[in-house]
């Protein structure tokens, strides 16, 4: 005989218990427009309670719109109770305001309610969606920034290349090397972004890799600051390295991981002070009382205005001194920088003054990095 284990049969009162238990909102609509059920999720959303909810016409309760280029249209009801009954009806991007005022993303999918082979109205599933909105919004920021952001050095790439095709003898020599650098620095200004992007997508896909050996920070940074001396010169900037007074114990760090954001941190610092007498000051010192290195970028530059600080470390944030400085940008820079300090265990910070300057710091553990196996490594 076939054994049979014991299990759970619903019956019509257990229904309701499904129905209060579902993660989506449902809301069931009759024929003259007004609800006949809105489940506990539904009323949480909707911000309703459902045993008020039912028997309210619909159009009080759920209050759709679209929004495109920031005007909202109301989004017709209509949409949701004329159903085709042959086929599911399945909504994206339709915006609803509840009782509170709240407006969000719903993702909406509607089937007509049959009841004796007649439509008797709707059955309604909608769901919170401000998180996939959120990701679809930074996908299109993204597309919209690095298209942007390429097609200016493209545009210079494809001028320069065709007036180096087309001599026929009339330019200079100083004329050619002139079109050939201008072509060598949009095509780095190309790779620069797109390792920006890169380095983005591998920190959020996963795991950095960090592989720190036991390193003097005080000759390392000499050294990063004679890697830059000749950006310094490009910026016509005076680059300084203020050695701190008693020398530094050596500690575990991932040398590539701290180059790359120092350059960034001083490449920043100087571009954002062009056209004056620019200064940056490079700093590192032992705070024993956090048990942290902290190394320090100083400029006299354009500085940030108060309103922009709590955003200098978002994707994609450009404050406005910054945009007519510098049209080039992808305010990718320090987001990145930010990812990497606190994989390795530090924190970043800064001071700034519009007008008058910045300071960014970063620190390490006195302990130094904490190694980590991950699969993840950056481009420069
Ligand atoms: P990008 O430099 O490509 O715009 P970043 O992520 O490096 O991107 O910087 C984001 C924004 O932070 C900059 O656009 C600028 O507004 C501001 N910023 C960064 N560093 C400085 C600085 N040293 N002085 C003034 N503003 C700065």
């Amino acid at each position: 005989m076939v054994s049979r284990k014991k299990h759970m049969t619903l019956g019509p009162d257990d229904l309701n218990a499904v129905f209060s238990s579902m993660a989506e909102g449902l809301l069931v609509v009759d024929a003259s427009r007004n609800i006949a059920a809105l489940n506990q999720v539904g009323g949480i959303l909707l911000r309703v309670a459902p045993v008020q909810a039912v028997g309210a016409p619909i159009a009080d309760i759920f209050k759709l719109y679209r929004i495109e280029q920031n005007k909202r249209t109301p989004w017709p009801l209509d949409n949701l109770i004329k159903l085709d009954f042959t086929r599911v009806h399945i909504w994206d991007h339709v915006y609803c305001e509840n009782k509170v005022g709240k407006l969000f993303p719903l993702t909406l999918m509607a089937t007509p309610l049959l009841k004796a082979g007649s439509m008797n109205g709707a059955v309604i599933l909608f769901r919170d969606a401000t998180d996939e909105a959120r990701v679809d919004l930074a996908k299109s920021d993204f597309v919209a920034v690095a298209s942007h952001q390429l097609q200016t050095p493209l545009t210079a790439m494809k001028l320069f290349a065709e007036m180096l095709d087309q001599d026929t003898g009339d330019l200079t020599a100083q004329q050619r090397k002139e079109y050939q650098q201008l072509l060598r620095s949009s095509v780095e200004r190309m790779i620069k972004l797109v390792n920006e992007m890169l380095n983005v997508s591998r920190l959020e896909a996963g795991a950095l890799r960090i592989q720190p050996q036991t390193t003097d920070p005080v000759a390392f940074l000499r050294q990063i600051i004679k890697e830059l001396e000749p950006i310094a010169k490009e910026h016509a900037c005076a680059l300084a390295f203020v050695e701190p007074p008693k020398p530094l114990r050596p500690i575990p760090i991932d040398a590539n991981l701290l180059s790359q954001v120092l350059f960034n941190l001083v490449e920043n610092a100087m571009r954002y002070s062009t056209g004056r007498a620019c200064r940056v000051a490079v700093s590192c010192e032992n705070k024993p009382a956090d048990r942290t290195y902290v190394f320090r970028v100083a400029d006299n530059g354009i500085g940030i205005a108060n309103a922009d600080k709590k955003r200098i470390f978002s994707k994609f944030f450009r404050a406005d001194n910054a945009r007519k400085l510098q049209s080039n940008g992808s305010g990718l820079g320090l987001y990145v920088v930010k990812m990497i300090v606190e994989a390795w265990g530090g924190q970043i910070w800064f001071t700034s003054r519009e007008g008058a300057g910045s300071a960014f710091s970063v620190s390490i553990p006195s302990r130094g990095m904490k190694a980590r196996k991950g699969t993840k490594q950056l481009s420069k």
